[in-house]
């Protein structure tokens, strides 16, 4: 088999008994990216001599004895909003455009120290905001199962680099659903760790109380290595959790869910969901119940608010966020010839560095967070958030983990939702909840909707510092589907 198709942890293991050497493997995987790059776009950032660089970095620590964790010498794509000292970051936004970093996001730190390998900085939703990828300030990214069809998003180009076979591993960020989305439609597994569990040092803010760096892979398992090889407390970070990392490795190998109890949210199916992928949803729950889990009907009447609380919350955070750019500090400064002041060129700057969602965002968050409009928006989408937690609170009290589509629908047509700000942000429906109550989710590929053939994810939901159950759960539908199937659901992209 050739190199491209063994998982993480095969890779990394042939890397450690010197079957294969880092170098390799990471050209492999830059000559896939070669070959599918101009259908995919799953990239904005690839420079092949600094990845060879450091595979022979990997190469000469492991000859030289240096212990290193099970993914040394694995390729990994990352979003590019983690900064990379090495490699451009750009948010996806013009107003960053070349702009690289001075040091490494704590995440890609600790990825380099580990010995991961990084294939370039993948496509995203600008300052990682929308569910298609479209609003790249560069180009859409095309889904390798339908290459006319949106890869999700923010996350978009992290989920397709894995789906494409471009890269075992990638890095994504969850603040409303961008791991979780990207994931379930492009068949594979995503995960968004507790918030504060995995630090958001050096990664580019969109909106602080929700952002959270977690997992992308085509296996539960590879997943669970690579975020156990980054989680953990980071004194870089205030609101970093210091507290172990929950054993994900373990429970992505004990795909056992005997007895767990299980509770299927009541609000997230019916009315306005796909057909095929209630099929496969409806399948996968009775699927857990076989495996010996208890199955109950669990309500959150309060998830229903979630939508429009998050879309005050997260602008909110966004317009506070984005005020650092300012012209002065970073990247693109327009106008700037002697004449004018700072705060035209601070104007100018922003109206040519911003796309019109990253200016929507900004408008109403500065409008939500104003003087005589704070209680009303900003103040009582906190309240709103209270009793998310509170549901959470509640259905955690009769179960171990809460299931649901991740999304409503498979993936959606480039153009279809583009001018249509609601029914994009419907896309994040269902993923929306644990962002804002901070609980660990993760999507896991359950089956291909008969009415289109795309892929359809199953969430898991867990409370705040039980993510272990996100594999485990995870790791037994992994298990039970690939045994009925004969094989990983995703053998192929289908589209290349
Ligand atoms: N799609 C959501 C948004 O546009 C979530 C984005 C995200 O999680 N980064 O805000």
């Amino acid at each position: 088999m050739s190199l491209i198709r063994k998982t993480a942890a095969e890779l990394g293991a042939m890397i450690a008994a010197g079957d294969v050497s880092a170098v390799e493997v990471a050209e492999a995987h830059l000559d896939r990216m070669a070959e599918v790059e101009p259908k995919v776009k799953a990239f904005l950032h690839v420079d092949r001599e600094v990845t060879l660089e450091q595979a022979r970095a990997v190469d000469a620590r492991l000859r030289a004895g240096e212990k290193l964790g099970p993914l040394a010498g694995v390729p990994i794509a990352h979003k590019d909003i983690f900064s990379t000292h090495d490699m451009p970051t750009t948010a996806a936004s013009k107003i960053l455009e070349g702009w690289r970093p001075p040091y490494d996001a704590t995440v890609t730190k600790r990825l380099r120290e580990a010995g991961l390998v990084f294939l370039g900085k993948t496509n995203l939703d600008e300052f990682a905001m929308g569910s298609s990828t479209e609003n790249s300030a560069y180009h859409p990214t095309h889904n390798p199962w339908d290459l006319t069809k949106v890869p999700g998003g923010s996350s978009g180009g992290s989920s397709a680099a894995v789906a494409a076979y471009e890269a075992p591993l990638s890095t994504g960020t969850d603040t409303g659903g961008s791991i979780r989305q990207p994931a379930a439609v492009t068949g594979i597994v995503g995960m968004k760790p507790t918030y504060g569990g995995s630090s958001r040092y050096g990664i580019i803010a969109f909106a602080s109380s929700l952002d959270t760096p977690g997992p992308f892979a085509r296996n539960v398992l590879d997943a669970a290595l690579l975020h156990e090889a980054f989680s953990g407390h980071d004194p870089m970070d205030s609101t970093s959790v210091d507290a172990p990392v929950p054993s994900v490795v373990e429970a992505a190998k004990s795909p056992d869910i005997a007895g767990m109890r299980i509770g299927v949210v009541k609000e997230f199916s019916g009315e306005g969901y796909q057909a095929g992928v209630l099929a496969r949803y409806n399948e996968v729950v009775k699927l857990l119940e076989s495996l010996g889990a208890t199955v109950v009907e669990v309500s959150c009447p309060s998830f229903t608010t979630a939508l429009p609380a998050y879309y005050l919350i997260a602008p909110s955070e966004c317009s506070s966020n984005l005020a650092r750019f300012d012209a002065m500090r970073y990247g693109l400064r327009v106008g700037d010839d002697g004449t004018r002041s700072a705060e035209e060129v601070m104007a100018l700057t922003r109206a040519a560095g911003f796309g019109p969602e990253v200016k929507r965002r900004i408008m109403l968050g500065t409008y939500a967070l104003s003087s005589g409009y704070y209680d009303a928006y900003y103040g009582q989408a906190q309240k709103v958030r209270t009793l998310i937690a509170r549901d959470f609170e509640a259905a955690y009290q009769q179960v171990d983990v809460l299931v649901s589509p991740t999304t409503p629908t498979t993936a959606f047509a480039i153009g279809e939702r583009a001018d249509d700000p609601m029914a994009m942000y419907l896309a994040d429906l269902c993923t929306i909840p644990s962002n804002l109550a901070g609980n660990a989710a993760m999507s896991v590929p359950c089956g291909l909707a008969d009415e289109d053939g795309l892929p359809v994810g199953l969430q898991i939901m867990a409370p705040v510092l039980a993510d272990d159950r996100c594999y485990r759960v995870g790791a037994a539908v992994e298990k039970a589907l690939e045994s009925r199937w004969g094989g990983p659901l995703l053998k192929e992209a289908p589209s290349l």
